[in-house]
């Protein structure tokens, strides 16, 4: 068993928009840092597969799924003001799913510890019915339902540490107490919700754990809230599987926050992530990219974190 492991495709370079925050180069600035790190030159990468469209079904309906690959068929349009889709999209965000289903069978079926999966597009603000925030499928969410139906895990826990809440992710399993949802996020900020008041449903009370932060919270304050929340949380719903949504817009140095985490603080999370997991379901985790707009900050933090796994 290998300690980290990266799943990528170059697919996930076709979805791409002149101008738009959520681009191609995103990737590339990553898998660059990959390549001339030493630390991380030997990680083991492997090919994402498309998704099986039932784990789709399994989080999104059929009318959303073919919504997508109408839009992208039909030449491509924007899902909504700053959504796109082109020709293209569709079959890039199948692979992105795939990818999250292939990370959770190298971790469930102990090929590694840790797997990463290097997505475009994102996938938090996804909603069972609906893209938005630059999201079409929801990865996390196929991730944590392919583990629950495909590898036998009966509770999964998802943390999202992106600058966003991810309220796809929240309204995908706001009803169900298998799967506890923690999100940090800055608020206010897009899309609105994440309130602390939102807990779940009555049958799936305190499942849905939800940490607003002000502007310009930085790493120690941003700990101490994992610490008291999140760590808490984790440790009462003893999951099978951890999977995190991997933003890293939470960055001092990224565009489209005022929240104040350093690259360190990344690598801090991860070692602290995989600690608990250690603790809790031998170790295992998986990462999905999420957000993260400053290219520098965006490479080396996602670097720091696959060198904390590593370490682990
Ligand atoms: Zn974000």
């Amino acid at each position: 068993m290998t300690a980290a492991a990266v799943v990528y495709d170059d697919t996930f370079l076709l979805h791409d928009y002149p101008g738009h925050p959520e681009t191609a180069a995103r990737l590339r600035a990553i898998t660059d840092r990959l390549a001339t790190d030493p630390a991380l030159r030997g990680l083991p990468a492997t090919p994402a597969p498309d998704a099986d469209v039932e784990m789709l079904r399994a989080v999104h309906t059929d009318r959303h799924i073919a919504g997508i690959e109408h839009a992208a068929r039909g030449g491509g349009e924007w899902l909504d003001g700053d959504t796109y889709c082109t020709p293209q999209s569709y079959d890039v965000a199948l692979r992105a799913a795939g990818a999250a289903m292939r990370v959770t069978e190298m971790v469930m079926g102990g090929e590694s510890r840790s797997a990463f999966a290097l997505v475009r597009p994102p996938g938090h603000h996804a909603t069972p019915s609906q893209a938005m925030g630059f999201c079409l499928f929801n990865n996390a969410a196929v991730a944590a339902r392919a583990a629950q139906r495909l590898h036998g895990a009966e509770r999964v826990a998802i943390v999202d540490i992106d600058v966003h809440h991810g309220n796809g992710t929240q309204d995908v399993f706001y009803d169900d107490a298998s799967v506890l949802y923690c999100s940090l996020h800055q608020w206010p900020l897009y899309p609105g919700t994440g309130r602390a008041a939102e807990t779940g449903t009555a049958r799936a009370e305190g499942t849905t754990v939800n940490v607003p932060l002000p502007p310009g919270t930085g790493a120690e304050q941003w700990l101490a809230a994992f610490e008291t929340r999140v760590a808490t949380a984790l440790a009462a719903h003893r999951p099978d599987l951890i999977v995190v949504s991997a933003g890293y817009d939470a960055h001092a140095a990224d565009p489209l926050a005022e929240l104040r985490l350093a690259t360190d603080t990344y690598a801090q999370v991860a070692s602290r992530l995989a600690d608990i997991a250690g603790e809790l379901c031998g170790g295992r985790t998986v990462w999905v990219l999420e957000g993260g707009y400053d290219l520098d900050a965006l490479a080396a933090s996602v670097g720091a974190t696959l060198q904390a796994l590593e370490a682990a």
